[in-house]
């Protein structure tokens, strides 16, 4: 038996990081920049008002007050998005927008709330003066030029990884697309004589194929395109062709038939497609798993090698182990380079037995109770038992060499969903 940490080793030795793709910025969220980003502009490009209110010049309103105004006079108006040669002179204002670039001569905006601004509205706006009731300060509700972003200015680096605000960001600068890291394609075989797929008639002794759409749904999740090859019965021919297809994926993901007993015909069908290594991995669920390499052209003619993880077959056990070696490998591909599962501590609500000496993934739903994260077993942990996973948003980490955790101690949950979805009362 080897260690989940020797697995995922041996497995990631043989998986690369991906070329970089030029793509249009909202198909990139969660992929990582390729190339060093510069701004060729200021952001904003020009001074501009943070308020509705009135542009002026702040020496024409020392002293005011709601008894005292200061009355100047109003020679126009700027909305967001124009500009006005108009200069705003001693004595002077200009009615101004949010968002407007400010008008030469003035050096404030006084914000409609220190004006008579309900009155002249109230007649119209039809009034050529406004009175100022507060004095303002030189640069008072004034964003300057590339306040947010300078000219030259590098601004997201190489290997971050885009999130919402980057790719805000990217826009912000007039960046249609941008250079990243592509997207792992990542073929995706069921296998077994047992399955059928879902919107079919179930005959009897069948069961519906759910591996394929938990593994498609996970490759989407961390931002791999899946590509589903099907299901493969146990036939040679079959199934070599199938595998055959997995070549001109990044990563081919099987499941089933890597267990005692039968996977001798997946066994020597990757073996003459490849290489392949069947292990027992000191984990449950999801003990055995087998790992290989298919050999393929590439588009440049290239030999390359593409790497393949057979998952066990039971749903819970092809989940774990997919978010233990699988999961990894697609965010290295992605250029990503935190690969672990996001982990926090939490107190167990109940004991937990693990007599067999393995890494034990106990599906389990955390919330967080007077500000400690709680966790709870979510019903029988049979490794059939796929609800067991929709109940749970984390997987309990019970050590190989701990028999027994008993209730109110402290344990690593590997979050499954996370940050966002945790329950807080
Ligand atoms: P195996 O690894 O082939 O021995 O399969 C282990 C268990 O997982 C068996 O009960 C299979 O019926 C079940 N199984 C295999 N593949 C799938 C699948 N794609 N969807 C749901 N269950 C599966
Ligand atoms: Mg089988």
């Amino acid at each position: 038996m080897i260690s989940v940490e020797e697995a995922l080793a041996r497995i990631l030795s043989f998986v690369d990081v991906l070329e970089p793709e030029t793509r249009p910025i909202l198909d990139c969220l969660g992929q990582v920049l390729a190339e060093d980003v510069r701004s060729g502009i200021d952001v904003p490009p020009l001074a501009n008002s943070a308020m509705d209110g009135y542009a002026v010049q702040a020496s024409d309103t020392i002293g005011a007050n709601a008894n005292n105004p200061r009355i100047v006079r109003v020679i126009g108006e700027l909305p967001a998005g124009h500009w006005t040669d108009d200069v705003v002179q001693s004595g002077t204002a200009i009615r101004i927008m949010t968002g407007a670039p400010v008008p030469h001569g003035a050096d404030a905006v006084v914000q409609f709330e220190q004006t008579d601004e309900q009155a002249r509205k109230a007649q119209g706006g039809a009034i050529g003066t406004v009175a100022i009731y507060k004095a303002a300060e030189i640069g008072q509700n004034i964003r300057s030029a590339g306040e947010d972003i300078s000219r030259g200015q590098m601004v997201l680096s190489r290997g971050t990884a885009l999130r919402p605000a980057e790719i805000g960001v990217l826009a912000s600068l007039g960046f249609a697309t941008v250079q990243v890291i592509r997207r792992p394609r990542v073929a995706i075989l069921a296998t077994g004589d047992e399955l059928v797929m879902p919107g079919q008639p179930l005959p009897p002794a069948k069961i519906y194929d759910s591996n394929t759409y938990t593994i498609a749904a996970l490759v989407q999740r961390y931002g791999g395109i899946p590509v589903i090859l099907g299901i493969a019965e146990d036939r040679r021919e079959e199934l070599s062709q199938k595998i055959g297809e997995g070549r001109k994926a990044d990563l081919l993901l099987t499941s089933a038939g890597v267990s005692m007993g039968d996977y001798d015909i997946v066994k020597e069908v990757l073996a003459m497609e490849g290489e392949i290594s069947f292990w027992t991995v000191r984990m449950k669920p999801g003990k055995p798993i087998a790992f290989g390499t298919l050999t393929a052209t590439s588009e440049t003619g290239q030999a390359r090698r593409v790497p393949h993880l057979g998952l066990p077959g039971n749903p819970v056990s092809t989940m774990v182990a997919f978010e233990q070696f699988a999961r990894p490998s697609i965010l290295k591909m992605l250029g990503r380079t935190t690969l672990a599962k996001p982990t926090i501590k939490a107190v167990l609500a109940e004991p937990i037995e693990n007599r067999d000496s393995r890494r034990f993934f106990a599906r389990a739903m955390v919330s967080r109770e007077n500000g400690t994260f709680i966790a709870r077993l979510t019903g029988p942990q049979g490794s059939g038992i796929l609800t067991s996973m929709a109940l749970a948003n984390g997987l309990v980490v019970v050590p190989e060499d701990r028999q027994r955790m008993e209730a109110g101690s402290l344990v690593d949950v590997q979050m499954l969903d996370w940050p966002e979805d945790v329950a807080t009362e």
